[in-house]
């Protein structure tokens, strides 16, 4: 960005939304323009960062890719020519602090290993970065707390990695869910998993870089489904748990079952695994009925509402967010999907392990 721009939005952001906010408003809703996009480093550049983060960017009109932090210099020169990232704007692990004085960089999005999302997200609200990170946020509810502090101290914005909350199936599964456009929710049952036949001796299969198994990395999108469809927040959780893969599963789990007990007194059902290719949410409401499948993924979803077609088109969904987040920064207003969002999620898990160690209900 632009040293001009970037003092006329700072001073923007320091008097607030009133005065000189009408002109950016305008100019954010629609698109920044080049000067003013946002510029995104990306922490992490595996699977997730070069399958789709990286594409996205290419279609994002308020945000843009500028800038990488990883840890193999090889990845770094070809990422620097692809996307004609200056050397400048090119970070490793151990010198990303540095990132403090690059004022081409307005937010930082951490995808790396889920244990490392809360010390990368607190070094970037001290860099006085925004901060996107990749869901799960962390790895249980007290770390997410401790990311949520760090922002607030930094007066950083946090928003996690929850593409679906830009979607336009899910928007609608939102909406006839929560305005009760069939009366009530009474029942879900929805399920998310694949069938992992990865690297034995990836950090997803071990417990303390990822925290879980299929219920931290897959089951997230289905308590997160049961969640906005209701809208409420459960109040406890009784979960089970199945293993027949031990030998690969050692230290995580493999698929796991659940019942959420919502305040509203829907019956809602769950799972999720490493071991099953699942990827739906079912409604039942008084007077009718909706579901997704696929619910979850980034390769289009599908829907019906009373067994008839949704007929949505499908988006990018990582341009959406990111876009979306963007436009938050320039506003200096909070993401739909802020960090706290990250922590519901990952209270209720923490709940559902409990339960597994305990094989009771727990109050979440
Ligand atoms: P990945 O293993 O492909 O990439 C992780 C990156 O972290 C790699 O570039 C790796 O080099 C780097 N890294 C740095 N230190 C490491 C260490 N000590 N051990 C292992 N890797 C290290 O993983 P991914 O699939 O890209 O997932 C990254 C994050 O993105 C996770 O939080 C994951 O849940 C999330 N994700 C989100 C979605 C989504 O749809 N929102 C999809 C996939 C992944």
């Amino acid at each position: 960005m632009e040293k001009a721009n970037q003092i006329s939005r700072r001073s923007f952001i320091q008097k607030g939304a009133i005065g000189t906010g009408a002109l950016l408003l305008g100019q954010t809703l629609n698109a920044l323009s080049k000067e003013k996009k946002m510029g995104i480093a990306l922490v992490g550049l595996g699977y997730y960062s070069s399958g789709q983060l990286a594409p996205a960017l290419q279609h994002t009109k308020n945000c843009y890719l500028a800038g990488i932090v990883t840890g193999t210099p090889a990845k770094a020169e070809t990422w620097a020519k692809k996307y004609n990232i200056p050397q400048k704007n090119i970070y490793n692990y151990q010198n990303f602090d540095e990132i403090a004085k690059n004022p081409d960089i307005d937010i930082v999005y951490i995808v790396l290993p889920v244990s490392m999302h809360k010390e990368f997200t607190i070094r970037a609200a001290k860099a006085g970065k925004h901060v996107l990170c990749e869901k799960p946020m962390a790895l249980n509810a007290s770390e997410c707390r401790d990311m949520i502090a760090a922002c607030k101290k930094a007066n950083r914005l946090l928003s996690i990695g929850y593409r679906l909350h830009f979607e336009p199936h899910t928007l609608e599964v939102m909406r006839l869910g929560q305005k009760k456009v069939f009366g009530k929710v009474t029942q879900i049952d929805t399920g998310n998993g694949f069938t992992y036949g990865g690297d034995p001796n990836a950090w997803r299969l071990k417990k303390a870089m990822a925290g879980g198994g299929g219920l931290m990395d897959m089951g997230i999108y289905s308590i997160q489904g049961s969640r906005y469809t209701l809208g409420e927040e459960p109040i406890a959780v009784r979960a089970t748990q199945e293993k027949t893969k031990p030998e690969l599963f050692k230290e995580v789990d493999e698929t796991v079952f659940w019942e959420l007990k919502f305040p509203g007194g829907a019956k809602v059902t769950g799972k999720s695994s490493y071991n099953n290719n699942w990827g739906y949410l079912n409604v039942q409401a008084e007077h009718g009925n909706f579901e997704l499948e696929p619910a979850f993924g980034y390769g289009g979803l599908d829907g019906k509402v009373n067994g008839k077609p949704m007929n949505i088109p499908n988006i990018i969904q990582q341009a959406a967010q990111m876009d979306d987040f963007a436009t938050c920064v320039a506003l200096n207003k909070q993401s739909r999907v802020p960090g706290e969002e990250g922590l519901k999620d990952m209270k209720i898990v923490d709940a559902i392990y409990r339960s597994l160690d305990s094989g009771k209900w727990e109050n979440i």
